[in-house]
Order: structure tokens, then sequence, then C-alpha cells
């Protein structure tokens, strides 16, 4: 099947890759040109815009930061919508509002394309091992016909509801990963501090009830102090943003989640946005004035 990608970054262009891998004919897109020309190395079409790519596929899948990029390519000038065929369906794999999701939903279902929200977890190194966990939102038909090229991209692609949901689902997810990674830096802060080899501690509790896949993942960035994304800080305060607004809009309050937040601030603040967000260390590493290092 001819696929386009819209999205080179660090999440799309191994994705992009591994449908290339796979056998499939891309088209491809990004505002950025060093990604285009190495998916076109690869054997992928170049696309000239969002519209171009939609006019020569059937399926679109976008790869975007947030929800105004996602509304830019897919309803903007130039845009998915203008070229997509009736028939087609785009697939949306950005992080973004579920309320975004079903707006663009219903904007497209008016051109007779259909759409699919369907955010992942698992990071640089899932995208780039075809391991991610997919979460899909969307009519369950479209779901099934899609199921095998998602699959291609990921370890679990699971079906959560109607539109929105699978945004909804990532938002659950980002809560979880981001109160991980505030109480992992918390416990290696007192184990640092308190004369206990952080990496010691790690080694003993990652079996037990305490560990998880984001500590074995966070955990030795910390302590190797290699905070290169992975996951930027930015890209998680616009995900708790998001749930925020969710949340409140639902009616449910979010205290452990807006206390994370506001650490993501800090250190936003302190020039640290754009590393990794095992980076939420360093806040509680003032707080103690000490450094988790092995
Ligand atoms: P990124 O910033 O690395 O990539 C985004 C890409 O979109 C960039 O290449 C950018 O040039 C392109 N882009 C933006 N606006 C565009 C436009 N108008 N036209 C064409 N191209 C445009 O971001 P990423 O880390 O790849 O994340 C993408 C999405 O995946 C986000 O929603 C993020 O929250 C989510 N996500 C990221 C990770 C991760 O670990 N990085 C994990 C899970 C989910």
């Amino acid at each position: 099947m001819k696929i386009g990608f819209i999205g080179l970054g660090i999440m799309g262009k191994p994705m992009a890759k591994n449908l290339v891998k796979a056998g499939h004919e891309l088209v491809v897109f990004d505002r950025n040109e060093g990604p285009v020309k190495e998916l076109v190395e690869l054997g992928a079409e170049k696309g000239t815009s969002s519209a171009d790519v939609a006019s020569k596929t059937d399926l679109i899948i976008t790869m975007l930061p947030n929800s105004p990029h996602v509304k830019a390519v897919v309803l903007g000038e130039g845009g998915v919508i203008e070229g997509a065929k009736p028939g087609s369906v785009v697939i949306d794999m950005s992080s973004i509002a579920p309320l975004v999701s079903q707006e663009v939903y219903g904007e497209l279902a008016k051109k007779d394309v259909d759409f699919l929200d369907a955010p992942v977890s698992g990071g640089e190194p899932k995208a780039i091992d075809g391991t991610l966990a997919v979460m899909v939102g969307g009519k369950k038909e479209i779901f099934d016909k899609y199921h095998d090229i998602m699959k291609v991209m990921a370890g679990s692609v699971v079906y959560v509801g109607d539109s929105g949901a699978g945004n909804t689902t990532k938002l659950c997810n980002q809560i979880v990963v981001a109160l991980n990674i505030a109480a992992v830096s918390e416990a290696l802060v007192l184990a640092k501090k308190a004369g206990v080899s952080p990496d010691l501690v790690f080694q003993a509790i990652r079996g037990g009830l305490a560990g998880s896949t984001v500590m074995d993942a966070k955990a030795p960035m910390m302590m190797d102090r290699t905070f290169d994304p992975g996951f930027r800080i930015d890209l998680h305060i616009k995900d708790l943003n998001n749930a925020m607004e969710t949340s409140h809009g639902v009616g449910v309050p979010l205290p452990l989640a807006a206390q994370v937040m506001e650490i993501m601030q800090a250190i936003k603040i302190d020039g640290s946005g754009v590393e990794d967000h095992s980076s939420i260390v360093k806040f509680y590493e003032k707080l103690a004035n000490i450094e988790v290092t092995r």
C-alpha cells in the first residue's frame, strides 16, 4: 500500500523507516529537509506539501508535536484535507488533545475521509525497534482494516473506543510516566544523600513492586548524566497541559500531575526544557544539594 507520512522527527523518522523496510511505498513530507532526504535515500518519494502527500496516497499517517500542528497539517491551507480523496484515511499518531482529535475527525468526515487518533508510547528506542504501544480511537472497522500497518511500527496496537479515546488513553499514560519519573528521582536523591549507592538501590528494587519500564529506562540516564532526548520536557509539559484541560473539562482534579507539571516548569525555566524528561531529577538534586551519580 502507498502510504503518506507527515512529520519525520525523533519518532516519525524511525516509524517511517520501518514502514519502508516492511515493503510499503511511502510519500513523505516534513518542513525539515534533513529527515526527508534520509527517507528518500531509502526509496521513499518526497512530497511537496501535506496536500500533495494526501493526493498521492490513500492512507496518510501524521506524527507531529501538538494539536495546533495537526490542525494546520490536516485542516489548514495546503493541508491533507485539500488533497485527500473520498474514502481515504488519516491516522494521527501524535499526542494531542482528545477534543482536537474529535474536531479533526468531524471535519474530515464531511469530506468522506476517515480518521483514527493513534498516539504511541515507548519513545525513540521503541520507535526504532518497531515495538511501540499504540492506543487507538475511532471507528472499529477502520481500526481493524489498518491494524496490520500500525503493527509494523508497534509491539501492541489496542483499540480503546470512539474518536478521541486514543488520546485520552495517552494522557493517562503520560500522568503515570511523569509521576513515576518524579518518584524515581525522589528515591535516588534520598539514596545518594543517605550514603547508599543509587545504582545498588536501582539493582535491588527494580525486580520488586517498585520496578517499572520507566525506572529501567530513566534511572540509568539520571546516574549517567545523559539527558539527551528521548522525550523532551517541553513535550511532556504539553501533554500535562492537555491532561489538565481534559480532566478539568470532565470534572477530575489531578493533584499530583499538577505538582509534577510545576517541577517541569522549573526545569524549563532553568534552561533544560529541551532535555529528556529524566532531567526531573535535577529539580530534586537542587533541593537536596547533591547529584545522583552511580
Ligand atoms: P519532533 O519535534 O521531534 O518531531 C515533529 C516533526 O514534525 C518535526 O520533524 C517537525 O519538523 C515536523 N512538523 C511540525 N510542524 C510541521 C508542519 N506544519 N509541516 C510539516 N512538518 C511539521 O517530535 P517527536 O518527539 O517526534 O514527537 C512527535 C509526537 O509524538 C508528539 O506528539 C510527542 O508528544 C509524541 N511522542 C513522542 C515520544 C518521544 O519519546 N519523543 C514518545 C511518545 C510520543
